[in-house]
């Protein structure tokens, strides 16, 4: 037999053990390395724009390695890797789709995060990172003005706390007990209202949860992209009189492609007549909620049911971080809760713990509140609002320019999105909108691999336009500059190449 001893060095020795002071220094060198490679970011492209066998030749194509190998070399090894093969969305020229520049709190409070690895699943498993994400739900819900006494939760990202909304929504308004019977148990259909511009995460929620994408029923924009309240109540009033059941009405508080944010308090008032659950989307906008001079474009949010927010863009907490809120606890609770005999989390004290493996669909949990949290605390309210303000005036700041551009378009402009788009000298008058769109999505083609800068593209009324979302507290006014300078150099030169290449065609 083995004898005690030569286990114990096994142990003591085991292949992911790290003695005290291998893990200080791997860890000094890596903070180093990630020191220096945020100073350099801005002399970094934005993106590499390698493609997928570029990349895959950098990483190599080994197979698993049999036998293991020193920390602080892997680490440097994967240090290299990331810094010199990743889109930066930390680039001050990052505006693509809605990702923020991380902060760098973040980064730390996930290392300590993960050090200490609480599971906040239960408060037993986790006293005070449960405490630390319920002080951050509160903060949140006090910096966007929603009721502080709401209940809420972080998930992995926006998708995730829209579902969290509705399924909320479902249990709250069906008539039966729809988690033990399910939905096939009455046959007449559950309904939910929102506009066109919704985010995709509607359609996955209607499949994933049993309604169905028929389910939905896709409420046409007025002119200004709103959800168009009569619409709304119409179709309402419609599938009742079919034998529907509606349930729930979405409003976005910030569409993904133009930042609109719908008439909350008109919404409200409908879904109040109708006994509906009224649920926002403000994934990307809701945070503006907490700046003074947007008090009334987001009029209405403290009364609705629940709002979905991701502290993953505009609080600038490193992914993932996603939030749900829903305005009455116990409804939330009711949506989620299960109770096996092998748990014992109840405790023992007079106040009875918050385990949050009872307000959402994980369980294990991981410590998403961290990073938050610690932003919170390092920026305050008044630095959140600060950044907040700056991306609106910053990309207010680019639509002017772009009017004032005469080979630009500038096409619409909310919260911290511009859309715009490139018109040939000569073509403002006549546009061949097929060109137009052919030419502009070359632009955006090219703009996302060359590196310099990045954009997204959004369609707006047929139009193919280029897409800048400010959530970045790295940009200056210089950076957006470049921008309208490289759209005009980029959209001469690929203009002058398609009509090149339609004449040798
Ligand atoms: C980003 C976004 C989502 C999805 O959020 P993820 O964090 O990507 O899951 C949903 N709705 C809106 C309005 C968004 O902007």
């Amino acid at each position: 037999m083995e004898d005690q001893e030569a286990q114990t060095r096994r142990r003591q020795n085991a292949p992911l053990a790290m003695a005290p002071e291998e893990f200080r220094q791997a860890g000094h060198e890596l903070v180093n390395q990630i020191a220096d490679f945020l100073a350099g970011l801005e002399q970094k492209p934005v993106t590499t724009g390698e493609q997928p066998p570029a990349v895959r030749a950098a990483l190599g194509n080994n197979s698993l390695p049999a036998e293991g190998s020193a920390a602080s070399g892997i680490l440097a090894e994967a240090a290299q890797l990331l810094f010199h093969h990743s889109l930066f969305n930390g680039h001050p020229r990052f505006w693509g789709y809605i990702t923020s520049s991380a902060t760098p709190i973040g980064a730390l409070g996930d290392l300590l995060a993960a050090a200490v690895n609480p599971n906040v699943a239960a408060f037993a498993l986790s006293p005070v990172a449960t405490e630390i994400e319920q002080q951050t739900i509160r903060w949140i819900a006090e910096f966007i003005n929603y009721p502080v006494s709401c209940g809420g939760l972080f998930v992995s990202g926006g998708n995730m706390a829209n579902f969290v909304g509705f399924l909320a929504a479902r249990k709250a308004k069906a008539a039966w007990d729809i988690r033990k019977d399910g939905l096939q148990s009455r046959n007449s259909r559950l309904l939910v209202y929102c506009s066109r511009n919704t985010h995709t995460w509607i359609q996955k929620a209607a499949d994933l949860f049993g309604l169905g994408t028929d389910a939905i029923r896709w409420i046409e924009p007025n002119e200004e992209q709103q959800l168009d309240l009569s619409l709304l109540e119409q179709q309402i009033a419609d599938d009742r009189a079919a034998g529907f059941t509606p349930f729930l009405v979405v409003g976005s508080a910030g569409t993904v492609g133009t930042g609109t944010v719908d008439s909350l308090s008109g919404i409200a008032g409908i879904c109040r007549k109708n006994n509906l659950w009224f649920h926002v989307d403000g994934a990307y906008g809701a945070p503006a909620a907490g700046l003074p001079e947007c008090a009334a474009l987001f009029e209405g949010l403290a009364e609705v049911d629940s709002v979905a927010l991701d502290p993953h863009k505009w609080f600038y907490s490193p992914l993932e971080a996603g939030c749900a809120l829903v305005r009455d606890p116990k409804l939330l609770q009711e949506a989620f809760s299960f109770h096996p005999d092998y748990y014992n989390f109840d405790g023992t004290g007079d106040e009875p713990p918050v385990n949050y493996y009872d307000y959402g669909m994980q369980n294990s949990r991981g410590f998403r509140a961290l990073k938050v949290w610690l932003g919170f605390k390092q920026a305050g309210r008044n630095g959140y609002i600060q950044m907040i303000r700056d991306d609106i005036s910053l990309s207010q700041k680019l639509f002017s320019l772009i009017q004032a551009t005469p080979e630009l378009e500038a096409v619409s402009q909310n919260l911290s999105i511009t859309t715009f788009r490139y018109v040939p000298q000569g073509m403002a008058n006549h546009p061949d909108e097929n060109y137009l769109n052919k030419l502009n999505e070359a632009l955006l083609n090219h703009l996302q691999v060359a590196g310099e800068v990045f954009v997204s593209n959004a369609v707006i009324s047929g139009k193919y336009c280029l897409r800048a979302c400010i959530v970045n507290f790295r940009t200056q006014w210089q950076d957006l500059e470049a921008l309208v300078a490289i759209a005009i150099r980029e959209g001469r030169r690929l203009d002058a190449q398609l009509r090149q290449d339609s004449t040798n065609s």
